[in-house]
């Protein structure tokens, strides 16, 4: 955990989140500001800052949150594929538009038009 990093906060339960999804390694949880329907933030547990700071050992906990998103789109609300699906989002650094500096996925759906994009 990193101190006054709010995503480690959340996974802690030090702050209140809605969540969708929880395990040893990885928690999910509604977007406190939607841009869509469907708009929730798949995150590991431990404090990864970005998509920058990836490494090989964290191959299998990044396989499993993607694997997760399809299935968690679809327990959210997402129509299936191909006429619903979704849309997985993963801001890095400042001109890749990512503002809290812990890895998180976005995924969005449901029926547009959305917010942005
Ligand atoms: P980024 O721009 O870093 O990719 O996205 C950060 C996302 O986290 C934003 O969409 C923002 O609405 C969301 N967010 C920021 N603070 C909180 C919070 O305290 N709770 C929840 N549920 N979402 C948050
Ligand atoms: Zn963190």
């Amino acid at each position: 955990m990193s101190a006054d990093c709010i995503f480690c906060k959340i996974a802690a339960g030090e702050i209140p989140s809605r969540r969708v999804y929880e395990d040893d390694d990885i928690i999910a949880f509604h977007d406190i500001n939607p841009w869509a329907p469907v708009h929730f933030l798949i995150v590991p547990k431990m404090h990864i800052t970005s998509m920058a700071q990836l490494e090989e050992k964290h191959a299998a906990l990044m396989g499993r949150m993607m694997t997760l998103a399809p299935r968690l789109a679809l327990e959210q609300g997402c129509e299936p594929y191909p006429e619903g699906g979704f849309r997985i989002v993963i801001n890095t650094g400042k001109n890749g538009g990512q503002e809290v500096p812990h890895l998180h996925v976005h995924v969005l759906g449901g029926a547009r038009p959305w917010k942005h994009g």
